[in-house]
């Protein structure tokens, strides 16, 4: 329930999440609790499935966690540099590639058509402001389960999964 209410918090990195800025100081702190436990067993995970929790593959888990926002490689690459972890695109690939293949991460597109990661927390979609591009993430109620039944009532198409993405001015840009 926690998780569920606070994902739709803006999208800023994990470290600030506790220092203020208007968010709610109670929930934050869970929100932190329960989403680094999440990360630990991550790292649990690749571990017990015999694979290498190396320097920078738990760099890169971390780093996705506490941006808590999808990031492009070169995001990704910036971050490790700036925690002292040199690592070139195809390592950094090399990686993002593993992380999918375990769906430990998924991708997403924005309208620039760059790729972007994002850990598979829950399923939520994402609020783009086209003017400062910050990013908002936000779980939406069971319509669209309506619609996917409606889909397949009405095309007979099966859904599996959706992406969505709504485009505007966030509160700071209004
Ligand atoms: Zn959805
Ligand atoms: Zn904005
Ligand atoms: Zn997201």
């Amino acid at each position: 329930m926690v998780t569920q209410l606070t994902r739709t918090a803006i999208h800023v990195p994990r470290s600030t999440l506790t220092q203020g800025m208007g968010y709610d100081i109670h929930n934050a702190t869970m929100l932190q609790k329960t989403l680094y436990s999440d990360m630990d067993a991550i790292l649990r995970r690749i571990r017990d499935d015999g694979f290498r929790l190396t320097r920078i593959r738990t760099a890169m888990v971390k780093i996705l966690f506490d941006e808590n926002r999808p990031l492009t490689s070169s995001d990704i690459q910036a971050q490790l540099s700036s925690s002292g972890i040199e690592a070139d695109r195809t390592t950094v690939y090399r990686e993002l590639l593993f992380l999918l293949e375990r769906t430990i991460i998924k991708t997403v597109q924005f309208a620039d058509h760059k790729m972007h990661y994002e850990i598979c927390v829950d399923h939520h979609h994402h609020l783009v402001c086209t003017r400062c591009n910050k990013v908002i993430e936000i779980v939406l109620g069971e319509h669209l389960e309506e619609q996917e039944k409606e889909i397949y009532k009405r095309e007979n198409f099966k859904v599996s999964s959706h992406s969505l993405e709504f485009y505007g001015l966030c509160a700071n840009c209004l």
